[in-house]
């Protein structure tokens, strides 16, 4: 144990007797897409309550065989995370806000109720990842995706929380998500399904809520839209978020607003875009809207930009808006100022060519 009273683990470093060839990994890294190229290695925590965390691991990447019985199989007691390693000029690599993304991995676990993971194992094992794979971080604007993971190991068939739970940590290159800057995207308001109900498991990271909201991409896809955007569950008209983003509006006197949390994932990037914003001296808002709102204010061109933001894309500005009650154009189908600029703040922060006066990066 630390002095903190923190529980510290020291991970076991077995690195692969196999690490893929240069030239393979080369190949690989030229357009790895999104989540189908994976690095050698990975590292794995597991707890039972005998032993709480142990066995912390870095090995190379492997299946898991699993119990046809285990419980994660048929409750979906599952919780994940997902941030970036990028590489900066001088050859070093960066984590944007680690820190954040095991606090809300420990909150996630409290709300489903699994063992809480310490956040410096969480961020430990993030790090012994990005070490042991570094030469599998793409150069440019690629950068290295972090899935921090923990699954529900108990072989039993009760519903009740697992008595067992493995924590692992596997890693994809990823491209530049947008070839030729950010192309606005279109979204399908979603009448039919909701996200997340008070009281749900909508503020938290759980796989479950991604099962639950396929159905209404799909149909988002169908309508011809790239993604689908949520509403309230309750009067079914506040904009709350998209499949996997947060939403932001930009106003004509230069103030942002964006839904208060409760029902909706407390993103990282939204929150440090809400501190950009802030510092620049806009007014920013964490405030119900809704759709009906802001397709008035679409038309009455009180509305300037809207936006959408993620760790996967940062910022996506968000052109067109399809519902059953009519189409709308946002700023005429354009990318906005503001969602560029706040990007680009963004960008430079993450891969290190503006200066980290928050504390944002940790550097590896
Ligand atoms: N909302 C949902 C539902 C998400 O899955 C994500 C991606 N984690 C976000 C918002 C954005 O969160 P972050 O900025 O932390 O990536």
């Amino acid at each position: 144990d630390k002095m903190d009273g923190s529980l510290w683990l020291d991970f076991d470093v077995q690195p692969t007797a196999s690490p893929t060839p240069d030239a393979d990994r080369a190949a690989k890294l030229e357009n790895p897409g999104f989540g189908r190229v994976f690095t050698d290695h990975m590292a794995v925590v597991r707890y039972d309550q005998t032993n709480g965390w142990h066995a912390a691991r870095v090995e190379a990447r492997a299946n898991f065989p699993l119990h046809t019985a285990t419980a994660v199989l048929h409750y979906a007691q599952e919780i994940f995370e997902g941030l970036k390693a990028y590489k900066r000029e001088d050859g070093g690599v960066n984590l944007f806000r680690p820190d954040a993304n095991a606090k809300r991995f420990r909150d996630s676990a409290d709300r489903m109720a699994m063992a809480p993971l310490p956040e410096a194992v969480f961020i430990e094992a993030v790090e012994q990842v990005v070490k042991i794979d570094r030469n599998w971080i793409p150069g440019g604007e690629g950068s290295l995706y972090l899935r921090p993971f923990m699954i529900a190991s108990e072989v039993f068939l009760g519903v009740k929380p697992s008595a067992e739970y493995i924590f692992a940590v596997i890693a994809s290159p990823v491209g530049s998500y947008f070839k030729g800057g950010p192309a606005p995207v279109s979204i399908w308001v979603s009448e039919t399904y909701t996200r997340a109900a008070i009281g749900g498991t909508g503020g938290v990271k759980c796989g479950g809520n991604y099962a639950a909201s396929l159905r209404a991409q799909a149909e988002a896809i169908e309508r011809g839209c790239d993604q689908v955007v949520f509403l309230d569950a309750i009067e079914r008209r506040y904009v709350e978020e998209l499949g996997g983003m947060n939403v932001f509006f930009v106003f004509e006197d230069g103030s942002l607003s964006t839904p208060p949390l409760g029902t909706i994932l407390p993103g990282i990037t939204r929150d440090s875009i809400i501190a950009l914003a802030r510092e620049a001296g806009r007014k920013v808002r964490e405030e119900a809207y809704t759709i009906d709102q802001w397709r008035a204010d679409a038309a009455s061109g009180k509305l300037k930009e809207a936006f959408a933001c993620g760790t996967a894309a940062v910022i996506s500005p968000i052109g067109k808006v399809c519902s059953n009650h009519g189409d709308f154009v946002i700023n005429g189908g354009q990318a906005g100022e503001v969602a560029m600029g706040l990007r680009k703040q963004l960008v430079d922060i993450q891969y290190g060519r503006a200066a980290d006066t928050h504390g944002w990066i940790k550097k590896v």
